[in-house]
């Protein structure tokens, strides 16, 4: 049985016990394929609460002379040729000089657009760089810089829930979190073969910049049977490490809640990892885990659940900073459906997402992330249709079980406490 989640929700006006009486729906309150019963449980849970994404919508900026609209990565203002800086203190574009507003002493090295912290200095995000790649290499500055752009778009979402982003105070302390953004060894490994491992270690997250070129992060997706594979990705999977040990490993209450949601984190790790490489992942893990690679320790469910976390309402944000109604796509998706299958429609070469053979129980936690849920499934759905029109990848090739959303839920909840 095929139990993608290919719906929309079209229209968001009934209670969870219309649904109930309704059921399959004909009235076009619903356009239902697949899994139906996932759909209409979001759907049930997204009526329940009018409640939208809280954060302010600021992924998109102005120019403070003009206003005119400026991206993240902006650093002049086309319209009135103004030197701009991104001042993450209050997530806005400042002109550069006013004010006292100095660039990063990176603005040239890895074209940083953010202001200095203090006058001389690197700004808030370049500050937590422990090691940078080596310039004297070719390619690295251009790798660097692809590097910066993806870990700014993650520094920009921690700030932007008032989590600490510091640096280490002293080198080996549990708090701070330092970058090591290094290369493998010329050659392709060190003396015993060795490569750079991208991971996280006691707030110090390890990058191998060659993630930065897009051929060989492409070799690796395929290689690791992944369906999505970005630096983006990387940072917000590590940092989540980070932040369950900073949240979750010390606070004795939402470590229960954790165990109760993700599973016991006790067992070896590293032999828990060495089986998952050394075994094919169970046949269901998509009814608990958002990757398979997720199932393969409670760290690391959590590490990627984290990440899908940050993708949902990073991008949920920008949709609603570029005014893109969902309500009003609900509306206008009317008997439009998304493709009939994922099969061949997606990657090709990584793991089908959408053919597990399990079917999934109905969502119905009630929490409150339950209207941010809603709202991505409609707007996941969409963008991957727009992609496929495209001859694209799907945007969001993944699935969301309720297991998942429940975890999903749990980060929410943690984050906006
Ligand atoms: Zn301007
Ligand atoms: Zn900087
Ligand atoms: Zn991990």
């Amino acid at each position: 049985m095929w139990q993608r989640v290919t719906g929309f929700v079209t229209r968001c006006v009934l209670s969870a016990a219309d649904w109930k009486a309704a059921g399959h729906l004909s009235g076009g309150f619903l356009t239902l394929r697949g899994n139906d019963m996932l759909i209409r449980a979001f759907a049930t849970r997204a009526c329940r609460s009018a409640r939208t994404v809280e954060k302010t919508a600021v992924k998109l900026f102005a120019c403070p002379s003009c206003t005119q609209q400026l991206y993240f990565e902006n650093t002049r203002c086309l319209a009135c040729d103004s030197i701009v800086l991104y001042e993450p203190r209050q997530a806005m574009f400042v002109v550069a000089g006013a004010s006292g507003a100095i660039a990063c002493a990176n603005s040239e090295q890895c074209a940083c657009n953010w202001v200095a912290a203090k006058p001389g200095g690197f700004c808030r995000a370049c500050q937590l760089n422990k090691t940078i790649p080596d310039l004297t290499v070719g390619g690295n500055r251009e790798r660097w810089i692809r590097v910066e752009a993806a870990k700014k778009r993650v520094i920009y979402s921690l700030l932007s829930f008032g989590l600490d982003v510091e640096p280490k105070s002293a080198p080996g302390s549990e708090v701070g979190i330092a970058f090591d953004f290094l290369a493998d060894p010329s050659g392709g490994g060190g003396p015993g073969g060795e490569r750079i491992l991208t991971g996280h270690d006691n707030g110090v997250i390890t990058l191998n910049v060659a993630e930065a070129d897009s051929p060989e992060r492409e070799k690796r997706r395929i290689a690791m049977g992944e369906t999505y594979r970005t630096l983006l990705g990387h940072f917000r999977h590590e940092l989540g490490h980070y932040y369950w040990d900073r949240l979750i490993r010390d606070d004795a209450a939402w470590l229960d809640r954790f165990r109760a949601t993700f599973g016991d984190e006790r067992p070896d790790y590293e032999e828990a990892l060495k089986l998952h490489y050394a075994t094919p992942p169970a046949a269901d893990w998509q009814m608990r885990h958002i990757s398979a690679y997720a199932a393969s320790h409670p760290w690391e469910d959590w590490a990627e659940t984290w990440a899908h976390y940050l993708h949902i309402v990073d991008t949920l944000e920008m949709a609603d900073s570029l005014k893109w109604s969902i309500g009003a796509m609900e509306l206008a998706s009317g008997p439009l459906l998304t493709p009939d299958t994922d099969r061949g429609a997606g990657r090709d070469d990584g793991q089908d997402p959408g053919d597990d053979g399990a079917e999934y129980p109905p969502a119905s936690t009630g929490a409150a992330f339950d209207a941010t849920l809603g709202r991505w499934i409609v707007l996941s759905n969409a963008s991957n249709s727009i992609n496929r029109c495209m001859g694209l990848p799907d945007l969001y090739p993944f699935v969301i079980s309720q297991v998942v959303a429940e975890k999903l839920a749990f980060i929410d909840d943690l984050l906006r406490r």
